[in-house]
């Protein structure tokens, strides 16, 4: 066991989201590197039992959790010198405090906007699985951390493969983006069949072991949707740009083509640790005690298109991006609304993709250029999506009005 004397140099890191599956995977990381990460603060909502563990296996500084579990949490820690903390200011407010090098965000959903704006703008480290808040407000995000000079690096397995295939390389000399995708549980599937599509079904993903939202998203290809809208901000490029290609194997991660047609991939087994990783140890690559790819056994690897009339969530990205404005926003809060009412039992999944295109549609020429407009336009469209005035969705949580945080 390394001593805190030990570890003075270690990274200090906030990891929010700290009990899904991003959240355990980090964990896993840092116990496995003790002298380079240091945990110093740790936030979940609901599994506070878990919560607890991680907080008496790491000993941070404080922890936060959502308010209907304080009451436990305080207890199970009391004792412990470890600071109990909840609320949504208090959350956006986390990356200020003291021994925060970087935040590692592995929350759901666009909740992680604030704290990473807030993060970016007390020069934090960024290290973000939590894709959402770069689809809604990608603009005045990459703006804040231009303007702070902080890094901000991708752990989505994709984000990842493009920022390790670009080291080196130079930004004119890229000619296109592919974005691979495993296809998710309904690759090949007919329209019709999509009907009938069960919650269970959608939640077996072929490949990867992820949260509920992001395997629903993958289910109807929307992750990958979002995933263009987050490499089209982080690596600055046109939509037209960025190829998507369906890869059943889920092996290679991503590829970059040059202009003179060579191409480059970064290729590995579908195991989330690896991008983690990366991003916290960024540029270096830290030993990593896990299987090699068995090459021989893998023996072949597939590619093929992706059918857009079946799953037409890419085709929505790139309007939504050709739109500009608050239109990824809208789509982006349209979805996660669709997809809480799927997961709840309320919306069928083959309405989850009409619901996001019906918001396109009602929401069409809406502006949104400021941070401050993205969290309203994002607020009103969960409002609306839960009004009726689309496929029958009821409203989400977070459409209740709520301050946005003192950013
Ligand atoms: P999970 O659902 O497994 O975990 C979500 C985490 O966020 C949990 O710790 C949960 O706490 C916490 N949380 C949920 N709601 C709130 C809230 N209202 N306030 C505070 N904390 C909250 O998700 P994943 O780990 O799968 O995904 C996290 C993010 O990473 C997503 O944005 C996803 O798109 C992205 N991502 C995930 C990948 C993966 O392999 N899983 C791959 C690439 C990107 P609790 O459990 O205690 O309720
Ligand atoms: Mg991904």
């Amino acid at each position: 066991m390394t001593s805190p004397e030990d570890r003075e140099g270690a990274q200090g890191l906030l990891l929010i989201g700290s009990t899904g599956s991003i959240g355990e995977s980090t964990i896993d990381v840092v116990r496995r590197h003790p002298e380079r990460f240091r945990l110093v603060g740790l936030s979940a909502h609901t599994r506070w039992q878990r919560l607890v563990e991680q907080a008496l296996e790491f000993r941070p500084a404080f922890v936060h959790v959502g308010e209907a579990c304080l009451g436990e949490c305080r207890e199970a820690l009391a004792g412990s010198g470890i600071e109990v903390l909840s609320g949504r200011q208090a959350l956006v407010d986390l990356p200020l405090r003291d021994g925060v090098d970087t935040l590692v965000s592995a929350i759901v959903g666009t909740r992680g906007l604030e704290p990473m704006v807030r993060a970016i703008r007390a020069g934090r480290r960024i290290a973000f699985a939590n894709k959402e808040p770069l689809v809604t407000a990608g603009g005045p995000i990459m703006e804040e951390v231009r303007r702070h000079g902080v890094s901000c690096l991708p752990i989505d397995s994709e984000h990842s493969a493009i920022l390790q295939c670009l080291r080196g390389e130079k930004p004119e000399d890229l000619s296109r983006i592919f974005l691979t995708a495993s296809g998710g549980p309904f690759r090949g599937w007919s329209r019709d069949r999509l009907q009938q599509v069960s919650r269970e079904q959608a939640l077996k993903h072929p490949t990867w072991s992820m949260g509920a939202k992001i395997t629903t998203d993958s289910a109807t290809l929307m992750n990958k949707a979002l995933e263009v809208i987050e490499a089209y901000w982080l690596y600055d490029l046109g939509e037209e740009a960025i190829e998507v290609l369906v890869h059943p194997e889920s092996i290679i991660h991503s590829m970059v083509e040059f202009r003179d047609r060579s191409v480059k991939a970064q290729l590995g087994l579908p195991d989330m640790r690896i991008p983690i990783q990366y991003a916290l140890s960024y540029p270096d690559h830290l030993p990593l005690q896990m299987e090699p790819v068995d090459w021989l056994k893998l023996g072949s690897l597939h590619f093929e298109a992706l059918d857009e009339d079946v799953f037409p969530a890419i085709r929505l990205a790139r309007a939504a991006l050709r739109q500009g404005g608050g239109a990824p926003c809208v789509l982006n809060a349209a979805n996660e609304a669709a997809v809480e009412s799927f997961l709840e039992g309320a919306l069928p999944f083959h309405r989850i993709s009409e619901t996001v295109e019906r918001a396109l549609e009602a929401f069409a020429g809406h502006s949104g250029e400021s941070l401050e407009e993205l969290i309203a336009l994002d607020r009103e469209v969960r409002q609306r999506a839960g009004s009726g005035d689309w496929p029958a969705i009821r409203a989400t949580r977070d459409a209740k009005p709520r301050q946005s945080g003192n950013l």
